[in-house]
């Protein structure tokens, strides 16, 4: 039986439908200010993007990031975020923010976290005691974080397990532990509750869970755990299948997703919201995520090379000095980097402006019907002979009428 339906904190503003795929462009309306979709988001871990400032993170574009609840839980804590007011607050960061339900973090990084009806059992990481994180316990937290988009505790497991029983089961209790967030959740006037459509890569338990969590009727919907080395085929069966159930008017977000092809694949597939802590790691490791794919700075043919870190980049970092920019050179982030953070600061910027910058030419594309032109061009760009397109995005495209190879 489902509960009474909550209220919203949003309005979803669609703009534009792709009148070949099902992508769609629209703004979402939040209580910190509107955010354009289709939107990447940044995760700024600890509250606060590695490598970058909130001004910087603010330039960029970005008017939705991702903080971790499983950190801001152990730092600063629930006491010091009522106390301060929240992590907007924390961050001195205007614009919205979205929190996980702290679960994924959990099972992820402790190796003993055990989930039970009840919730996930774990030792603290600082004294070795017993610890329980409910769903109750999870909304809790995140309304002291005061984030836009709260998320619901799920019980997630790897998509490629072959335990079929289990898989339901976590399915079931997903929607079980929705019943108990939405239940818990004291400030749905101004803060918006996400279900997560749980099921691994079967599409009978994925449809079934979707219906269930459509009938909750939260303000927007997750597709959950994905991105877990499953097949890529296999996950866009998995996004297509549960976008084609859901209501029009609601905001889809497809959790742990990040490369640039799956994104714009996605899209495709009527998916709006993104998230992949990967864009600010690589940057880390000296990587430039550019049009012609990603490109190591480390390498040694960069070391006199007085090229932006990409031709046309309008981030701060590529931009001239005449232009309001660094003015950075490849060289020099080839110089640097091997030294640390300046390097790893500036691939940041530029990465994270390549993401969101991405999500703005989809949108733009998708608003002057021509998103199918988009995917041909985007793929052109990446690779330099139609043969070495990824099988995957050539089918999973096919499905919703462009193809990729035909001319
Ligand atoms: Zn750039």
């Amino acid at each position: 039986m489902a509960p009474v339906p909550m209220p919203s904190a949003l309005t979803f503003e669609l703009l534009g439908k792709c009148s070949v795929t099902k992508a769609r462009a629209a703004t979402l309306h939040l209580p910190h200010g509107p955010v354009p979709l289709p939107m990447f988001m940044p995760v700024a871990t600890q509250a606060s993007l590695k490598g970058l400032t909130p001004e910087q993170l603010e330039e960029a574009g970005c008017r939705l990031c991702l903080n971790n609840t499983y950190h801001l839980g152990l730092k600063p804590g629930q006491a010091a975020l009522d106390a301060i007011g929240g992590a907007h607050r924390l961050q001195s960061w205007p614009h919205n923010i979205l929190t996980d339900s702290g679960g994924f973090q959990m099972v992820s990084l402790l190796k003993l976290a055990q989930i039970t009806e009840e919730g996930v059992r774990f030792l603290s990481p600082h004294d070795g005691t017993p610890m329980l994180l409910t769903p109750e316990h999870s909304i809790s937290l995140q309304n002291s974080i005061g984030s836009d988009i709260i998320m619901q505790l799920d019980d997630v497991i790897v998509t490629t397990s072959p335990d079929l029983v289990r898989m339901k089961e976590a399915m079931e209790r997903s929607v079980r532990w929705l019943d108990r967030c939405i239940k818990a959740h004291k400030y749905p006037e101004r803060q918006n509750l996400f279900c997560i459509i749980q099921g691994g890569l079967d599409l009978d338990l994925r449809r079934e869970c979707t219906k269930a969590m459509v009938a909750r009727d939260t303000p927007g919907v997750a597709i959950g755990g994905l991105s877990g080395g499953e097949a890529k085929d296999e996950y866009c069966k998995v996004v297509d299948t549960c976008t084609g159930l859901l209501p029009e008017k609601k905001p889809r977000y497809v959790m742990g997703v990040g490369y640039p092809e799956d994104l714009v694949v996605s899209i495709a597939l009527g998916a709006d919201m993104f998230d992949c802590v990967w864009p600010t790691r690589t940057a880390r490791f000296g990587n430039a995520i550019t049009d012609q794919g990603v490109l190591n700075i480390r390498n040694a043919a960069y070391a006199e090379d007085s090229g932006p870190i990409e031709e046309g980049c309008r981030c701060v970092c590529c931009r001239s000095r005449e232009d309001g920019g660094l003015g950075i050179t490849r060289a020099y982030i080839y110089h640097v980097t091997a030294k640390e953070t300046a390097g790893a600061h500036l691939l940041t910027m530029h990465n994270v402006h390549y993401q969101l910058n991405l999500m703005q030419r989809a949108r733009e594309a998708i608003i002057e019907d021509r998103y199918p032109a988009f995917l041909r061009d985007f793929f052109a760009k990446l690779y330099d002979d139609k043969s070495k397109y990824p099988g995957w995005a050539v089918t999973a495209l096919r499905g919703v009428g462009v193809d990729l190879l035909s001319d």
